[in-house]
């Protein structure tokens, strides 16, 4: 490794940030690094939900270089740091003001290892809608979640909600081996069968331990599926709510919705059916269409590509901090639709979501992953503006809550890591965390070093 920094003309060196040796950069990063002045910075700065000023930016192209970008993380922990894959982060912090930008969108190769097995790699860049156009010439496809611009590293390091979930599981249910740069430089293969502790903790709570730089999954043969689109006038949000987890919770586990909410009256149900049967699809979905009056709805058998290839990529230009609260229930109680709707009611929301999980989520052992809450039928977000007012609204809901999904909490406060980890999984994942990273380098998102002292939301 040399380090010859980098030839910045006097002018940018102007919008260089206190506290960063720009000039010590090893040259195998400085070619492809971005700092404050560069004409590329204003496409790296920010991440899809959140705004920010990073002081440099580092991009490594090859696990290689992850491990110098570590190494340079290592040099300036006086810093912030965010690791950054696909920039949809909603807890991790993958931008922030004045610190260092780890990106690994570079590593974005998706390649069949084994087809007799359906075992592929797939790199922490790759999209998941690029994932899922791989598999669809295969027959197959991996469950990931419902936008397919999201990143396999963030997403793939915490759980994996998505519309195959009660037929196929989470997505961190797929994987079979990580490959992963430690705190310390070192390059760790992590799988059943090798560091099975690290691999366990990776599955849940992988940002705490570790840059992945690969991920190894067995995917599911996925024929067509069907694939609707409901809209209902609600007049009853409470009874709506109700009748919504009860018909959910009779379907059979190829069927799963996801719903929005707003104030306006209307809801939207969008559900995937694993079936590319139109009999069997039209049959799952008709419980659905009979909850309210329909004002409009779409049903097609489709590949699984096609819906996550639905929107469009954006340019991540986020601004400010968003403001989102996550909750999972084992059963939406007339207790938790009353307070959900007294939570649409109150103004202090302008998105809540509920994504249907049981089936086949609830088929692994709570304790066989880092992500435990095995029981939970359905996950919760709402997001707001002003972390007070979401709060008091959300306030009522939390007594009816079992635990907490947290890519989609904000608030990485003590309190919501107690509800993202059982107390058993905490302790497990604070030795490991104790063990691998003493030095508290990865600590951008729930850091489960002992005990976090602040709230970020
Ligand atoms: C529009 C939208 C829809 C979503 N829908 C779903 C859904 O349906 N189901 C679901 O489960 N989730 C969903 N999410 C949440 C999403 O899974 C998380 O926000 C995830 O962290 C995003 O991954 P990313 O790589 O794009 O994010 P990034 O912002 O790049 O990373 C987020 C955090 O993940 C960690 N991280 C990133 N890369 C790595 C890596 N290589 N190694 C270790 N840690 C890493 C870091 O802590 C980082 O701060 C959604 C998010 C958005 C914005």
């Amino acid at each position: 490794m040399t380090q010859h920094g980098r030839a910045v003309p006097s002018d940018l060196r102007a919008h260089r940030r206190p506290g960063i040796n720009y000039d010590g950069l090893p040259d195998v990063l400085a070619g492809t690094a971005v700092e404050p002045g560069d004409a590329a910075y204003a496409g790296v700065r920010s991440t899809y939900l959140r705004g920010g000023s990073p002081g440099l930016v580092l991009r490594p192209q090859s696990p290689a270089e992850v491990v110098e970008a570590v190494a340079v993380a290592r040099r300036h922990q006086h810093l912030p740091l965010g690791v950054r894959s696909g920039g949809h982060g909603i807890s991790g912090r993958s931008t922030n003001d004045g610190g260092l930008v780890i990106d690994v969108g570079a590593l974005d190769a998706i390649e069949v290892l084994d087809a007799s097995r359906r075992l592929v790699r797939v790199g922490p860049g790759a999209r998941w809608k690029h994932v899922a156009s791989a598999l669809q010439p295969h027959g197959w496809a991996l469950g990931s979640g419902d936008y397919g611009g999201v990143g396999v590293g963030g997403l793939a390091t915490a759980g994996g909600i998505g519309f195959l979930g009660r037929k196929h599981g989470l997505t961190i249910d797929h994987l079979r081996a990580v490959e992963l740069v430690l705190a310390d430089g070192s390059v760790v293969r992590a799988s059943d069968t090798e560091h099975p502790e690290l691999f366990w903790a990776v599955r849940g709570a992988g940002a705490n331990f570790g840059i992945v730089t690969s991920f190894e999954f067995t995917v599911d043969e996925v024929p067509d599926i069907g694939w609707a689109q409901l809209a209902f006038r609600v007049d009853d949000p409470a009874a709506f709510l109700e009748e919504f987890g009860r018909v959910t919770d009779a379907a059979p586990r190829e069927t799963t919705p996801n719903l929005i909410m707003g104030r306006s009256g209307v809801a939207q149900i969008m559900a995937m059916v694993a079936s590319d049967d139109p009999d069997v699809v039209v049959a799952q979905l008709q419980p659905f269409a009979e909850i309210a009056p329909l004002v409009q709805q779409q049903v097609v058998i489709a590949p699984y590509a096609s819906v996550m290839n639905m929107f469009p990529d954006a340019p991540h230009q986020g601004r400010g901090e968003p403001v989102s609260r996550s909750g999972l229930v084992t059963e939406l109680t007339p207790e938790v639709a009353a307070a959900s709707a007294r939570l649409l009611a109150s103004g202090a929301v302008h998105w809540f979501q509920l994504r249907s999980m049981g089936g086949a989520v609830a088929d692994v052992p709570r304790d066989a992953t880092a992500f435990a809450h095995r029981d939970a039928r359905f996950s919760i977000v709402a997001m707001g503006a002003n972390a007070q007012r979401v709060d008091r609204a959300w306030d009522q809901l939390r007594p009816h809550l079992s635990g907490s999904y947290l890519s989609f909490e904000t608030d990485t406060g003590p309190d919501r890591i107690l509800e993202a980890f059982p107390p058993a999984t905490l302790a497990r994942l604070r030795a490991l965390k104790a063990e691998l990273d003493p030095t508290n380098l990865f600590r951008d998102n729930f850091n489960l070093a002992t005990p976090p002292t602040r709230s970020l939301a």
